[in-house]
């Protein structure tokens, strides 16, 4: 009966095609007369993926012709870090099919959005290939105040918001070249490492595109959700597509909140111009079935501002309703999934 059950947990897999007893999440079998208890510890204890995982090893359990008369009782306990005390409730990515759409500009004004709005807010910059948060929250040359005490990281603090950024590990102009393993390890740093404290929103900022090392970011963040933003360019689009078909795959799947149009148009003598085509993300989004979060117009204001250091929602009022009806929609959204 063991071998049976143990064969039935090697078929399940999750990402990087390790089984879950390879992964070291299964922690202990119990047989009895009339009753199998599996006993699972995972640092990524998000719902839908405790879901998922007592769905898999029932089924795979039920394949191994197991009498209908045993009940199968599954525990996840969640493998919590005892180094900090961080209760981070939700954790949100904000992802992008390409760089350059506006992904941390919007990052940046939703965390701050967050924070006006009372919250306890966090923001992860996890973007390799461009970490522009120290920028937009003025705080490029503070790299050296994030400290270590006694093995712990501590954020910087900017516009009520606690921020470490992947750039805090580089110098200024410096590229970055991360392998798979180190963004790993320090990523998970970032996570299980940092004194977050208490936390009602950690907003991470994703590298864009899709790749191996977005399959082990998901996989070491335990992601409540995640926003898109794209504009409504075709080929913004088709990169998001294929972004959405990574989170949308059976073994990594985070539900997507939405998707956020940036740049949808200029005015221009007081009439609308499509610069990146019209309604190219509300097409979109209708054909995938995500909910349409909101559109941000290109203004110049938002660039002055970001460039400056400063998040726009703070000093212009056209960008901060837009900005926090978007926020508005995201938790609702999230109220719906948990
Ligand atoms: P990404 O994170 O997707 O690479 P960024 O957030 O860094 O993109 O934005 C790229 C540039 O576009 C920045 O200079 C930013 O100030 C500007 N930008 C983003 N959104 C807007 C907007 N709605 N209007 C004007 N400029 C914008």
């Amino acid at each position: 009966m063991k071998k049976k059950i143990e064969k039935a947990l090697k078929n399940v897999i999750i990402i990087d095609n390790k089984n879950i007893i390879e992964s070291g999440w299964v922690k202990k079998i119990d047989l009895l007369d009339n009753e199998i208890k599996i006993y699972l510890s995972l640092s990524n204890p998000a719902m839908h993926i405790k879901n998922k995982l007592i769905k898999d090893i029932t089924h795979s359990i039920k394949n191994q012709n197991i009498s209908d008369t045993i009940s199968i009782k599954i525990e996840i306990k969640s493998d919590t870090n005892t180094k900090t005390k961080s209760i981070i409730k939700n954790i949100i990515a904000v992802a992008s099919g390409k760089g350059g759409v506006g992904k941390s500009t919007i990052a940046t004004n939703i965390a701050v959005t967050l924070v006006k709005m009372g919250f306890h807010v966090g923001l992860l910059d996890a973007d390799i290939y461009g970490p522009s948060i120290p920028l937009m929250f003025n705080i490029e040359n503070k790299s050296v105040n994030f400290q270590y005490k006694n093995g712990i990281m501590n954020p910087v603090t900017s516009y009520g918001v606690k921020i470490l950024s992947i750039g805090f590990f580089s110098k200024y102009g410096q590229a970055i070249v991360w392998r798979g393993p180190m963004v790993t390890k320090v990523l998970r740093q970032f996570m299980h490492e940092t004194n977050w404290g208490k936390l009602d929103f950690l907003i991470v900022d994703l590298p864009p595109g899709t790749g191996d090392i977005h399959l082990s970011l998901l996989q070491e963040i335990p992601l409540k959700g995640i926003v898109i933003v794209s504009t409504s360019q075709k080929i913004a689009l088709s990169d998001v597509n294929r972004s959405v078909g990574m989170f949308r795959i059976e073994s990594i799947y985070v539900p997507i909140l939405g998707i956020i149009e940036n740049m949808s148009y200029v005015l221009s003598k007081k009439e609308k111009c499509y610069f990146f085509g019209k309604n190219g993300v509300k097409d979109f989004s209708k054909k995938m079935n995500i909910f349409f979060l909101g559109e941000i117009p290109m203004l110049q204001k938002i660039r002055e501002y970001s460039d400056l250091g400063t998040p726009v929602v703070l000093e212009n009022e056209e960008t901060r309703n837009i900005f926090m009806n978007i926020t508005k929609n995201i938790i609702n959204k999230l109220h719906g999934i948990t």
